[in-house]
């Protein structure tokens, strides 16, 4: 899923938490949790591409466990409003992530992969490590795109 994809719906369920808690900075909070998960992408650039790697798939922060993890955390501190928002971002990405970027089931835990080594081919069939400079443009040019559809069916 595209950042621009995690950005509107953290931003959805970061509203949804603001109309639940009455805290508004369930926003911002939902939105750094539920984007900026992504930003672990970058060690599985440097790993191939600077290091001169295998392909792997480290993405340590991917995880059903986290979910889990932030789920009992919250129950046990009493659901704090900002412990619920960032498990409500980070819960929108994970399952986003893992309806679009169509691993298996256990694929998505952290713990399955780390067992197999972490390994591209472990975690996604579609899954491709993008050279960063490359992954940049493509996400301009897709939000350009998008802006651009957007414009087309205006009008
Ligand atoms: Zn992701």
């Amino acid at each position: 899923m595209r950042p621009i994809h995690h950005a509107m719906l953290s931003t959805a369920v970061g509203g949804a938490a603001w109309g639940l808690t009455g805290e508004p900075w369930d926003i911002p909070v939902a939105v750094g949790a539920g984007v900026l998960i992504d930003a672990e992408h970058r060690v599985d650039q440097i790993w191939y591409f600077y290091l001169r790697r295998r392909p792997a798939a480290i993405l340590a922060l991917h995880g059903w466990e986290w979910l889990a993890a932030l789920a009992v955390a919250s129950a046990v501190l009493a659901f704090p409003w900002w412990l619920v928002a960032t498990t409500l971002g980070y819960g929108s990405h994970i399952a986003s992530d893992h309806r679009f970027n169509e691993p298996t089931r256990r694929r998505y835990s952290f713990s399955y992969r780390a067992f197999r080594g972490l390994r591209v081919e472990h975690f996604s069939n579609r899954w491709r490590i993008e050279r960063p400079l490359d992954a940049f443009i493509n996400e301009l040019s897709f939000v350009g795109r998008e802006r651009n559809r957007g414009h087309r069916s205006d009008t």
